[in-house]
């Protein structure tokens, strides 16, 4: 079936699973884990806990993470797709490449100059209008994200920390379920 909307998702804790990917880091570099804020921009966090982005993507293990149960089959099944994420580029795409996914369009922190991530310039990149977009998320990042160009949003439930604290708005039980969100 042709899907008229194109899916951006947002990578770590949506489409993968890689809270311990990215915590691990920092416990090598010697900060608490309950100061790590997830979904962050990875070189602003890093400043922000007094380490070294480099030393950070040097510690960052790329065969830890797995993709969430379902996510595979949901990118099976989608015409487009792309990610739009806060993670080092080379992190995600060592985990991309690895996992075989070829979305239309990544962009990572480095794309956004490094502070937090949007979708302006990925919807200009991509030449669509917000109407056309439903982006999926797992932090309030990725919402205002869908907030700041006007498009749907809907919460990748299938995400612990999600289910843990019920987010308002369209929520996703499964990534199978995103299918039912879509035009
Ligand atoms: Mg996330």
């Amino acid at each position: 079936m042709q899907h008229r909307e194109i899916v951006i998702f947002d990578f770590d804790g949506t489409l993968i699973d890689s809270d311990e990917a990215l915590l691990a880091p920092m416990d090598l570099l010697g900060v608490s884990r309950s100061d790590v804020v997830m979904g962050s921009a990875v070189a602003q966090e890093c400043e922000r806990l007094g380490v070294s982005l480099d030393d950070y993507v040097a510690a960052y293990d790329t065969e830890v993470s797995r993709p969430f149960p379902g996510a595979a089959e949901l990118l099976g099944e989608l015409d487009r797709w792309a990610i739009c994420s806060n993670k080092h580029p080379t992190s995600a795409g060592i985990e991309l490449d690895r996992l075989g996914w070829k979305p239309e369009l990544v962009m990572c922190a480095d794309a956004f100059d490094w502070g937090h991530k949007s979708l302006v310039p990925m919807l200009e990149q991509m030449d669509l209008d917000a109407a056309q977009v439903l982006l999926v998320g797992d932090s309030g990042g990725d919402l205002r994200c869908a907030e700041e160009v006007g498009c749907r949003f809907v919460w990748a439930g299938w995400n612990e920390r999600v289910r843990a604290n019920p987010p308002s708005g369209l929520v996703a039980n499964t990534p199978q379920e995103i299918l039912e969100y879509l035009d």
